[in-house]
């Protein structure tokens, strides 16, 4: 069977990541080891879909620099459909400064360049792309006048709508978190939209139910080396993390959000959807990196066995 469409709106990044002994003080001048990684939220997650088998499109928007070029180019090496993506000559392309210290701590300064520009008449360009009966992934970084428009269109395009709320920030309209299929917060996240502290499985169903009261049909929390809490109108359930030796829980997130939209997209059933989506999380926070720590479809398939 043909997967649905797919297709991811969302950031991209090129991460400047310096792994230190130590995190720096003000003032201070410290020696690191430098790693230029593609990243950005929306582009690792249609990276993680791509990787599983997909043939995900994105649209993000990348400036006309250097590295515009490479980004794009990793995002089509790693099986991503670019057709939808702008370059912008005169914007720079996001980027992420990453401090990571010997002991997993981190500093992260974003400059979202080109991302920041993202208008709502481009969204709705973009949205040409959108074929009929597809899913549509959207996370938060792109600016929220855009995702307004984008949320707007569902009933006109017949998409089905996973909205990743990160970084969470405010504005989105109500008439906009009506149109959400699947909320996928992790804990901090969720405390942030409900006030409500995530802490364990019972902790995600109270805040699970505050969210649907914003308006999704669906919440699907994550709760890191815990796992997942599934909730709609009718049920809910929980499933166990897989329990892995973590390395580096960079883009976890992303991962398990990638791989939910994939399964579904796949046909398969939501509970089984989910537990690919915490098996695919778990492989990713077994390796280093962001895109380059996603599995792929027959190494999942090996660690479900
Ligand atoms: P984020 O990366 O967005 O902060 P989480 O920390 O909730 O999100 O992690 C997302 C998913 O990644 C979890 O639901 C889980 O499946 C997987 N994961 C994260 N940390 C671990 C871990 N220590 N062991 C196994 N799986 C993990």
């Amino acid at each position: 069977m043909n997967p649905r469409p797919l297709m991811f709106f969302g950031t991209t990044n090129l991460d400047l990541c310096f792994n230190v002994e130590r995190l720096p003080t003000p003032g201070e001048s410290l020696m690191g080891k430098l790693n230029r990684n593609p990243g950005g939220k929306g582009a690792n997650q249609a990276v993680a879909a791509a990787r599983l088998g997909l043939k995900p499109l994105f649209y993000t928007r990348l400036g006309g620099d250097e590295a515009g070029q490479s980004l794009l180019q990793s995002l089509r090496e790693a099986g991503v459909r670019a057709e939808a993506i702008t370059i912008c000559a005169g914007e720079v392309s996001g980027s992420a400064l990453v401090l990571v210290g010997d002991d997993g701590s981190n500093m992260i300064v974003i400059d979202p360049g080109a991302n920041l520009n993202v208008m709502p008449a481009m969204v709705e360009s973009a949205a040409a792309f959108i074929a009929p009966g597809a899913l549509v992934v959207a996370e938060m970084g792109l600016p929220i006048s855009a995702l307004n428009r984008l949320f707007e269109m569902k009933s006109e395009k017949g998409f089905e709508l996973i909205f990743n709320p990160a970084p969470v920030r405010p504005g989105l309209s109500p008439a906009a978190w009506r149109q959400v299929d699947y909320v996928t917060p992790n804990q901090t996240e969720a405390f942030e939209l409900t006030g409500v502290e995530v802490t364990d499985f019972d902790s995600a169903a109270v805040a699970a139910s505050k969210l649907l009261h914003l308006g999704p049909k669906a919440a699907l929390i994550t709760l890191g080396a815990q796992g997942a809490f599934y909730a709609d109108a009718a049920h809910s359930f929980a499933l166990r993390a897989f329990p892995v030796k973590v390395v580096d829980t960079t883009a976890a997130g992303d991962a398990f959000n990638g791989a939910f939209a994939a399964s579904l997209a796949q046909g398969l059933p939501l509970r089984d959807s989910v537990r690919r989506a915490l098996a695919v999380a778990a492989l990713c926070v077994t390796r280093r990196g962001a895109q380059a720590s996603m599995p792929l479809a027959a190494e999942v398939d090996e660690f479900l066995k």
